[in-house]
């Protein structure tokens, strides 16, 4: 059949539709050249071949890169925001509770203690260095906002020296 033969447009050959690799950006889903004229181009070309192939992979690996650049810029936004959101969110957030002073309190996962977190809510801004947040009613898992008073740590001895009494 007409059909089963192509003539190489290098060699000038006729050969068996076998003879030609497959190129399925063509009509005819085969290559303009045979195998054996593509393997001797290759051959000949082999320097050259590798060098393009250097610098396409350069390409794609630069494409890549900076592919990878802008996810990890676009996750790092959508990271913060996530933390945003949970350092404004007490009540949906997972929390766990700790000792210290022989007294309990309640943490985020990221160590955080809630009632500082809850202060700094209702001062719109974070604790400053020797600020105290301390629970009215001497119970360190009550974080109602009228429970917590914001203190120097002088007058937070000062309230416990008082409670103790
Ligand atoms: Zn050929
Ligand atoms: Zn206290």
């Amino acid at each position: 059949m007409k059909n089963d033969y192509k003539k190489c447009s290098r060699c000038g050959k006729i050969k068996s539709i076998y003879a030609f690799s497959q190129d399925r950006s063509r009509r005819d889903n085969l290559c303009l050249w045979c195998k054996e004229c593509q393997l001797e181009y290759r051959q000949i070309n082999k320097e050259w071949i590798s060098i393009r192939n250097h610098r396409r992979y350069v390409i794609k690996k630069k494409t890549i890169l900076a592919q990878q650049r802008q996810y990890n810029i676009r996750n790092q936004i959508k990271q913060k925001q996530y933390r945003k959101n949970r350092y404004y969110n007490p009540d949906t957030t997972r929390k766990f509770t700790i000792q210290r002073h022989e007294k309990q309190y309640n943490i985020y996962p990221g160590g955080r203690l809630i009632h500082d977190v809850i202060a700094e809510k209702i001062l719109k801004r974070r604790l400053k260095k020797g600020e105290i947040v301390h629970h009215v009613d001497n119970n360190g898992l009550n974080n109602r906002y009228d429970n917590l008073i914001i203190c120097t740590r002088s007058y937070h001895n000062y309230l416990h020296r008082q409670h103790l009494r």
